[in-house]
């Protein structure tokens, strides 16, 4: 076969070259591989020159290795606390994140909720006050509601759908910080960043994006002016549910501090995790492409399904109305039109796991309550979307619903 050519292009050359013609010029290319959908955000810019998709894979590595190797030495060549930076295996996760997000310095943790909890215990001290989304993770929401404020610390939750609310908030009184996720677990509203960071920042706030759902890959916060940048990296950016991780990008002396508090609270990220998370960064690019996919075709499925009353996706146009991202990854949210069948299911799908968490290989379901103050409708489920097949996760979705009585 002739190098480059697929089958049946390779066939008619040797036809042609048989019959002493030159090969048509159509045949050298294979018309049926298209080019990959680029949905990056336009805003990365590279210091290598190199794009995104090479960054992620290249950056930051050992010298000398393509795969830099797990060091699980406590102490050498620097102790692993704070900041652990001094890691063989943690620094090229950091390295690569800075790189991606346009950061001065990063700083690792053993999970997401770790990295914000240890952000806010350094950054704020009693009196201090946060704004913040009337809906984050959940979690948050009660590090927000519950401990902050048990600690003295002045919380306002508000709509930030409605950026307005946010401006005449900090106007009348002034914020150390302000917090949301662009993408917001799990009402999947798409709240608009651009407008609450140019707000946020000229109110004069420190301005933290959660930007777990999104990956640098789909928004670039860092570069629109977002202060810090948090991510949990146990979803798309390891991408393959088998470590945990969390890491702050940002300045580097709002991040030195936070680093500094690990010396007292001790959350840092482990090598083991790291190296994981490392080889799933490689690939970050492509995952959330065939995510974005993927999520699009069944929602779109979903929306015309008669037992469904809503989908909630960026990529829907009666959904989303913003258009500052070309890509929305892969969280979807189902309003089911019946109760029983929002119960049922979960019970009867064979290959979708009904099981919590996000930003796997696998797709899953998470049932919610209704929560009236953050948004949350009744009979409303959460829908992580893998990377099988889009036709098998739609073929599982549609078999399960009709068991439904
Ligand atoms: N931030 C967001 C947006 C999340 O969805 C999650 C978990 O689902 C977290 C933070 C917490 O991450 P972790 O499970 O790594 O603590």
């Amino acid at each position: 076969m002739l190098a480059g050519l697929g089958g049946s292009a390779a066939m008619l050359s040797m036809t042609q070259l048989a019959a002493g013609q030159a090969p048509a010029r159509r045949a050298r290319t294979a018309p049926h591989v298209k080019a990959a959908e680029n949905l990056m955000d336009d805003r990365y810019k590279s210091k290598s020159g190199h794009r995104f998709g090479s960054q992620v894979i290249h950056h930051g590595e050992m010298t000398g290795f393509d795969v830099t190797p797990i060091s699980q030495d406590k102490a050498s060549p620097g102790y692993q606390r704070p900041g652990n930076m001094s890691n063989p295996t943690v620094a090229p996760l950091l390295k690569k994140m800075m790189e991606i997000e346009g950061a001065e310095s990063a700083v690792g943790a053993p999970c997401g909720m770790g990295a914000i909890s240890q952000t806010y215990l350094a950054l704020l001290k009693p009196g201090d006050r946060l704004v913040t989304h009337r809906c984050n993770y959940d979690w948050v929401m009660t590090l927000f509601g519950q401990y902050l404020r048990s600690l003295g610390m002045e919380v306002e939750f508000l709509d930030f759908s409605k950026p307005e609310k946010l401006a005449a908030s900090l106007k009348a009184k002034p914020a150390k910080i302000v917090h949301w996720e662009p993408y917001v677990n799990p009402t999947m509203e798409v709240l608009d960043s651009p407008a609450l960071i140019a707000i946020a920042r000229k109110a004069g706030a420190i301005v933290v994006l959660d930007n777990t759902w999104l990956t640098p890959y789909l928004f670039q916060p860092a570069r629109l002016g977002a202060d810090l940048v948090i991510h949990s990296v146990t979803k798309y950016v390891g991408g393959h549910g088998n470590a945990m991780g969390g890491v702050v990008s940002g300045g580097k002396d709002l991040v030195a501090k936070i680093g500094r508090a690990q010396s007292w609270l001790g959350g840092v990220m482990r090598p083991m995790d790291a190296f994981l998370i490392t080889q799933g960064i490689k690939t970050l690019p492509i995952r959330m492409r065939q995510h974005c996919r993927s999520a699009q075709q069944v929602a779109e499925f979903l929306e015309s399904h008669p037992a469904v009353a809503r989908v909630r996706y960026g990529g829907l146009p009666g959904w989303n109305r913003l258009d500052f991202l070309k890509g929305f990854g892969g969280m979807i949210g189902v309003e089911w039109k019946n109760a029983s069948v929002f119960k049922q299911f979960g019970r009867h799908v064979k290959l979708i796991i009904n099981k919590t968490s996000l930003g796997d290989p696998v797709t899953r379901i998470n049932s919610r309550r209704p929560e009236k103050n953050r948004g949350i409708p009744a009979n409303y489920t959460r829908v992580s979307i893998g990377l099988e097949e889009p036709e098998d996760i739609i073929a599982d979705f549609k078999q399960a619903i009709a068991k439904c009585r």
